[in-house]
C-alpha cells in the first residue's frame, strides 16, 4: 500500500516537526496501483487452459513436494486420521492418533470395539461419537470385505461406514498414488471457488469441475498444494493477497489486496 508522504515543517518555535501532508482530492480517492489486465473485456475466460497451466504452475513453485500433513505409516492408519480428520484440524489429529495406534494397532483392533469403547480416546476431535460409529464400521467393512487391508479402489472404499469420496481420495491419492478424484475439502471448495475454477457449491460438483479442467496428473499435487495455500494466505477471512503468488492472474471478489482490474463477474 503506498505510503503517506510526510514532509518537516517549521513550528512557531522553530522546532522542526513532521506532520503529514494532507492528501490531494486526486490522492485521497487513488486505489492500489492498477495495472489494466491483458485480457479483452468481455473475452476474459477462467477456465482457459493458459491460465490453468499458470496456476498450476505457480502452486508448484510455492509449494513443492508438499505432502499430507497426516501422519500415518498404513493406508488405515490414514484412513482413520482423514475420517478424525473432519471439522478438526491436522494437528489436533495428530496429537490423537499416536496413541490410539498403539492402543489399537490393527483394522482387527478397531473392529472388536464397541463404538462407546473408542468415544474417550478420540473426544478432542469432536464430533467423537459420529466417528467412533464410522471407525468401528469401517475396520469391521476391511475385515469382513476386504480381508483386513483396505482397498485400493473408490467404490470399494465408498462402500465403508463413513467413508465418503473425500476420505477415499486421501488414501487413494496419498497411500496408493491412484490419481482418482480430486480431495475436496473445505480449502479447495474455498479457493477454487475464488480463482473462479468452478462455480459449483457442493463438493461433488466442484470436484467433476476441477477433474475437467486440471489435468489428471496434477489432481493429487493440486489438492496437497492449495490446502497448503488455504492455510498460508488463501485463509477464509482477509486473505493474504499482497504475498500471494497467484495475485495477478485472480479475480476473487473478496480480495484484500490487487493490483489488477478486478473482474466484476467474478464472485467468492
Ligand atoms: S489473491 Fe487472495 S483471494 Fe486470490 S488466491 Fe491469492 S490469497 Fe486467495
Amino acid at each position: 500500500m503506498p505510503l503517506a508522504k510526510t514532509s518537516a515543517a517549521k513550528t512557531a518555535a522553530g522546532k522542526t516537526q513532521s506532520r503529514v501532508k494532507p492528501p490531494t482530492k486526486a490522492e485521497s480517492v487513488a486505489k492500489p496501483k492498477v495495472e489494466k489486465t491483458k485480457i479483452a473485456k468481455g473475452k476474459y475466460d477462467p477456465l482457459a487452459p493458459q491460465r490453468v497451466t499458470d496456476i498450476l504452475n505457480r502452486l508448484d513453485q510455492r509449494y513443492p513436494n508438499v505432502r499430507c500433513a497426516l501422519h500415518h505409516n498404513s493406508a488405515w492408519e490414514l484412513l482413520v486420521a482423514t475420517i478424525l480428520s473432519a471439522q478438526c484440524t491436522d494437528v489436533r489429529v495428530n496429537m490423537v492418533t499416536p496413541l490410539l495406534f498403539q492402543k489399537y494397532p490393527t483394522p482387527e483392533a478397531f473392529a472388536a470395539l464397541k463404538p462407546e469403547q473408542l468415544e474417550p480416546d478420540i473426544r478432542s476431535t469432536g464430533f467423537f461419537r459420529n466417528k467412533s460409529k464410522s471407525l468401528v464400521g469401517a475396520a469391521k467393512g476391511v475385515v469382513e470385505e476386504f480381508g483386513g487391508q483396505v482397498p485400493d479402489d473408490m467404490d470399494k472404499l465408498l462402500s465403508l461406514p463413513g467413508v465418503a469420496r473425500k476420505t477415499a481420495n486421501v488414501v487413494l491419492g496419498s497411500w496408493f498414488g491412484k490419481a482418482v478424484g480430486v480431495v475436496v475439502d473445505t480449502h479447495v471448495h474455498r479457493i477454487s471457488r475464488r480463482l473462479e475454477l468452478t462455480k459449483a457449491e457442493d463438493p461433488k460438483n466442484i470436484e467433476q469441475d476441477l477433474m475437467k479442467v486440471i489435468p489428471q496428473a496434477k489432481w493429487i499435487d493440486f489438492s496437497h498444494q492449495i490446502i497448503h495455500h488455504g492455510r498460508a494466505l488463501c485463509i477464509a477471512r482477509r486473505p493474504k493477497c499482497a504475498d500471494c503468488p497467484l495475485e495477478n492472474i485472480c479475480h476473487a471478489a473478496d480480495k484484500t489486496w490487487s493490483t489488477v482490474e478486478i473482474h466484476k463477474t467474478a464472485k467468492p
